[in-house]
């Protein structure tokens, strides 16, 4: 079986194709990163404007004739509306026009699923750090469980804003990370709330702190990602602590930082616990995760009609019932 999946839930619009056995035959991907940061009608209008060309140079890539897809999967939630409806009308359209079925997969699993095809993982607390969201989640109870998350902005785009802010460009998490290696650590806020974490603070701090203070950038680029990152792996921790679980997994965008995964690997193996990270290709917004969840989906069972494929733009990762 193949299926054809969408993902635009931001950035991104992507086209992934991939085979029942999780073979990935095509990913293709176009990014929005305006230096102003992202009008959620503009990313619908690029979208839009380079839907029709990433099907066809997947449908190339892939080798196969668009009558030989089985599937269409597209991101139903959650994201920006305006993009979410872009994905919504292709999948539409390509399913209605080949006749085949249509399954709206939730963006967050389906950075978790994408995880364990590409990773030995089994039972892990997963680390999901992309620009819009930022989990630590674990399956239990039937249901991918969210035991710590952001209380305001995700942290990749606290890092994007960051950088726009202090005219590195955008996105800002690679520059960020390249002009860090100099820096050395100035003090700077870390608020966790229980199991939650909040960013929006940092990044005000760490912005005046170059642009009023006058500090110096690459101490600032270091010290904004060592609390950033520290945050993330207390949580981290403390999860595996309280669920019992011995294996991280970490995906979404933010697992590209190899300074994220060096502080949550030295962690990981300080408390015995094997860790996981994404490989790179596969760890941003992308479309072959969205068609790897719906072939899972679709194998266990899980049918969809047309009139029940309206986006959904806040579904939550703990509201999703997992069937297989
Ligand atoms: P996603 O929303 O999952 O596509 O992830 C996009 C986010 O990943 C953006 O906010 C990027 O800044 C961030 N990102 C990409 N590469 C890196 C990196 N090397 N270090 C930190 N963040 C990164
Ligand atoms: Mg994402």
């Amino acid at each position: 079986m193949i299926c054809l999946g969408i993902e635009s839930t931001a950035h991104t619009l992507g086209i992934g194709i991939v085979d029942s056995n999780g073979n990935i035959l095509a990913n293709e991907k176009k990014s929005f990163f305006p230096d102003e940061g992202i009008h959620p009608r503009e990313a619908a209008v690029h979208h839009t404007n380079h839907a029709v060309e990433l099907v066809a140079a997947a449908l190339l890539t892939a080798k196969i004739s668009v009558h030989d897809i089985d599937l269409i999967s597209f991101s139903q939630g959650p994201g920006l509306s305006p993009s979410l409806k872009v994905g919504a009308v292709v999948a539409r359209t390509l399913a209605l026009g080949l006749k085949k079925p249509i399954l709206g997969v939730n963006h967050c699993i389906a950075h978790i699923e994408i995880g364990k095809l590409k990773t030995a993982v089994k039972d892990p607390i997963i680390v999901y750090a992309s620009g819009g969201n930022t989990q630590i989640i674990g399956f239990t109870g039937g249901k991918y469980r969210v035991f710590g998350e952001t209380l305001d902005i995700g942290i990749g785009n606290m890092i994007d804003k960051f950088a726009r802010k202090v005219g590195l460009g955008n996105p800002g998490g690679p520059i960020i990370e390249k002009i860090a290696k100099k820096g050395k650590y100035i003090d700077m806020p870390y608020s966790i709330k229980g199991m939650d974490m909040s960013f929006s603070g940092l990044l005000t701090f760490a912005a005046d702190s170059f642009l009023i203070k006058k500090e110096k950038i690459e101490d600032v680029c270091y010290s904004l990602q060592h609390n950033a990152y520290s945050m993330l792996v207390e949580v981290t921790e403390r999860a595996l602590s309280h669920t019992g679980k011995n294996e991280v997994l970490l995906t979404g965008g933010v697992a590209a930082s190899k300074i994220f995964q060096g502080v949550l690997g030295t962690m990981c193996s300080e408390r015995g616990a094997k860790f996981n990270v994404v490989p790179a290709n596969v760890a941003g917004d992308n479309g072959a995760m969205i068609a790897w969840l719906g072939l899972i989906e679709y194998k266990a069972g899980r049918r969809q009609e047309i009139n029940e494929t309206e986006p959904d733009p806040k579904w939550r990762t703990d509201e999703v019932e997992i069937g297989y």
